[in-house]
């Protein structure tokens, strides 16, 4: 008999959706534990180690006892473990509105169709630019999402430079987003109308409510 599926979770909490086209939305948040980037901004580097073991089951018992339609699966970098395509696709199953923040460093080809991708691609300032994975590009759908953390003119420029090189907005939505303590929201905001950009501005609402505060 084949072991079951099992994956190291840090936490699984309920809160705000802070960012991406379904801000604002009360959502479960699955967060994996484990990454191989280490961005100069990160915010959860407390993913980087630890968490406990779970099978597919007890995530989603842990998940089915918020009541709440929309599951964000994120990390870390879920997509470093093997088990999570498995795991987006037994929330899919189930019947929930799925999302998958990841890095963009990592495959994501292969995750189930019905996961709404939201996909960052690394900027200079984060320090993980060279991780940029671009053959992921071909394998965005209409209802997935580009992010940039922007983090001061510099990545502005190149950001926009990435937008029209890849064409990006005519694959899917594009998330500009400042860096939060790095890029003031409002002069990012003046960039963006200034060049006409087809872009989404956003800013990280999680952040504003609660701040660094983890679990949130
Ligand atoms: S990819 Fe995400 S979790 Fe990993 S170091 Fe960068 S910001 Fe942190």
């Amino acid at each position: 008999m084949s072991e079951p599926v099992r994956l190291r979770i840090t936490e699984i909490f309920h809160s705000l959706q802070g960012e991406s086209a379904t801000a604002g939305y009360p959502t479960v948040f699955v967060r994996l534990t484990g990454c191989p980037l280490r961005c100069g901004y990160c915010d959860t580097t407390y993913a980087f180690s630890g968490g406990e073991w779970m099978t597919l089951d007890e995530i989603l018992a842990r998940v089915g006892g918020f009541a709440t339609p929309y599951v964000t699966v994120t990390g870390g970098e879920p997509l470093a473990q093997k088990g999570c395509l498995s795991l987006l696709a037994a929330l899919c199953d189930a019947g929930y509105r799925v999302s998958l923040e990841t890095s963009g460093a990592l495959d994501i080809c292969r995750v189930d169709p019905r996961v709404v991708r939201v996909m960052d691609l690394k900027t200079p300032a984060s320090g993980e630019a060279e991780r940029n994975r671009y053959e992921n590009l071909d394998c965005l759908q209409p209802q997935d999402q580009v992010k940039f953390v922007i983090c001061d003119r510099g990545d502005y420029e190149w950001s926009r430079e990435q937008l029209a090189k890849y064409r990006l907005a005519a694959r899917c939505e594009v998330l500009f987003s400042p860096g939060f303590g790095r890029q003031d929201a409002t002069e990012l905001a003046g960039w963006i109308l200034a060049d006409r950009l087809p872009v989404r501005f956003q800013v990280q609402l999680h952040k504003i409510l609660w701040g660094d505060e983890a679990g949130r």
